[in-house]
């Protein structure tokens, strides 16, 4: 490549391009640059299909019958087979169920019971938000059983002594995108006798995981980021096989029983990875989701990994080198290290991402000052890359973000 990029290296990278075909799986509105996918991934064309299929034949016209000729019962389950293989782990230490909220709260209350001679779990302050709410949540209804200590990224090491019964920790800052080292964090958790649970929401679908070479015990993920299951999506869960029978779902629903179709008054869980199910599966955004995963298949996470953080660096080269200064990378300039997203800081950043949806360049933005460009590498180019960069430093250079109706801030960023 010459030492000063151009729009034609990208163009070049297009062309060989191992995951270009993959585009053409979704359905793309035309004239958008679509840099929010690791927020909501866009419609792949095969959960159109699989969910008009769902509503029409499936609820329409097979009725309860779907439960069995559709497969509609083993959903967790087949889906949970699918995602196991982009977050390295068996298809049965897997289930797709309820919402990454909901499954931290089945799994690290789990956690917190299999550990009883300890009370704290650990986590990192400015962690996404509903993790360190559901975990406030279970220290306050633990009767004084479990202590939240949530602590900066760089003193975790630290922190964890031999009081930690659980180390909870999102791989990918949803901000800065910056990556968690799993490997040596889950070692170095197990050597001070914690057990570690990885939040995936960002890292599913995009990294190239390997929850089983980590020796991971626990790990949960969100169906609708890069795995563009659709609005609302089912969420995933790991266990570990080695844990399975020795963890108990606080939340004892039917579905993990046993055996739910026998009705009994007693609750008995189900054997392994079924026992963290708990009620009824939403199958219409299941068949969605599964659809979704099948543009996956015969794609290696790895290709997945490097064409993510390709795009990003070229981004992110292109904002700093031709940019006047005044966008800050919040992310890792070091791409070995970042996930599929980039953001940068800037005090008028909410006018910025607006002035940029308005010229149909999607990113978002996050309190209070962060811009978040995401790199879907299923469906994104690298020219589009580049044309993002170009859109945001014409939007910095020329101010035109600075408008009235650009400032006015709307109920969701
Ligand atoms: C997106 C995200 C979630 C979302 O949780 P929901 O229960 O789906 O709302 C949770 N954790 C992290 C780290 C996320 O990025």
């Amino acid at each position: 490549m010459t030492e000063k990029p151009t729009r034609a290296d990208a163009s070049a990278l297009d062309r060989t391009d191992p995951l270009a075909h993959l585009r053409e799986a979704f359905e793309l509105p035309e004239n958008v640059l679509y840099l929010d996918g690791n927020s909501l991934g866009p419609l792949p064309r095969a959960a159109r299909e699989a969910l008009r299929h769902a509503v029409e034949i499936e609820w329409g016209t097979d009725l309860i019958k779907s439960w069995t000729k559709h497969g509609w019962m083993t959903l967790p389950q087949q889906i949970g087979g699918r995602i196991a293989r982009l977050i390295g782990a068996a298809a049965h230490e897997v289930v797709a169920a309820d919402s990454t909220s909901i499954n931290l709260f089945k799994l690290a209350t789990a956690a917190l019971k299999l550990r009883s001679d300890r009370r704290v779990v650990l986590t990192e302050t400015g962690n996404f938000p509903t993790d360190l709410y559901v975990l406030q949540g279970i220290a306050a209804f633990s009767g004084g059983r479990a202590e939240l200590r949530a602590v900066p990224s760089d003193t975790i090491e630290q922190a964890l002594d031999d009081k930690v019964a659980l180390l909870v920790l999102t791989q990918t800052h949803y901000k800065s995108g910056a990556v968690h080292d799993m490997q040596r964090l889950t070692r170095l958790a197990h050597d001070r006798g914690a057990l570690v649970l990885w939040d995936l929401s960002h890292s599913a679908g995009v990294l190239d995981v390997d929850l089983r070479g980590c020796n991971a015990d626990l790990a949960i993920g969100c169906g609708y980021k890069y795995l563009n299951g659709g609005p609302g999506a089912p969420a995933f869960l790991f266990v570990a096989e080695r844990h399975q029978a020795a963890l108990q779902s606080p939340l004892a629903g039917w579905m993990g029983h046993a055996a739910p179709f026998e009705f009994g008054d007693d609750y008995a869980p189900a054997p392994g990875i079924d026992r963290f199910l708990c009620g009824t599966p939403p199958v219409l955004s299941m068949q969605g989701l599964g659809a979704s995963l099948s543009l996956f298949d015969g794609i290696t996470p790895r290709l997945l990994q490097d064409k993510a953080r390709a795009l990003g660096q070229i981004f992110l080269d292109r904002v700093e080198q031709a940019g006047d200064g005044s966008l800050s990378l919040l992310s890792p300039r070091d791409p070995s290290v970042r996930g599929g997203h980039v953001s940068f800081a800037h005090e008028d950043g909410y006018a910025i991402v607006q002035a940029l949806i308005a010229r149909g360049v999607i990113g978002d933005f996050r309190a209070p000052d962060a811009l978040r460009f995401g790199f879907g590498p299923t469906f994104l180019r690298y020219v589009d890359a580049w044309d993002a960069a170009e859109a945001l430093l014409d939007v910095v250079a020329t101010r035109s973000y600075d408008d009235a109706r650009f400032r006015a801030r709307a109920a969701v960023t």
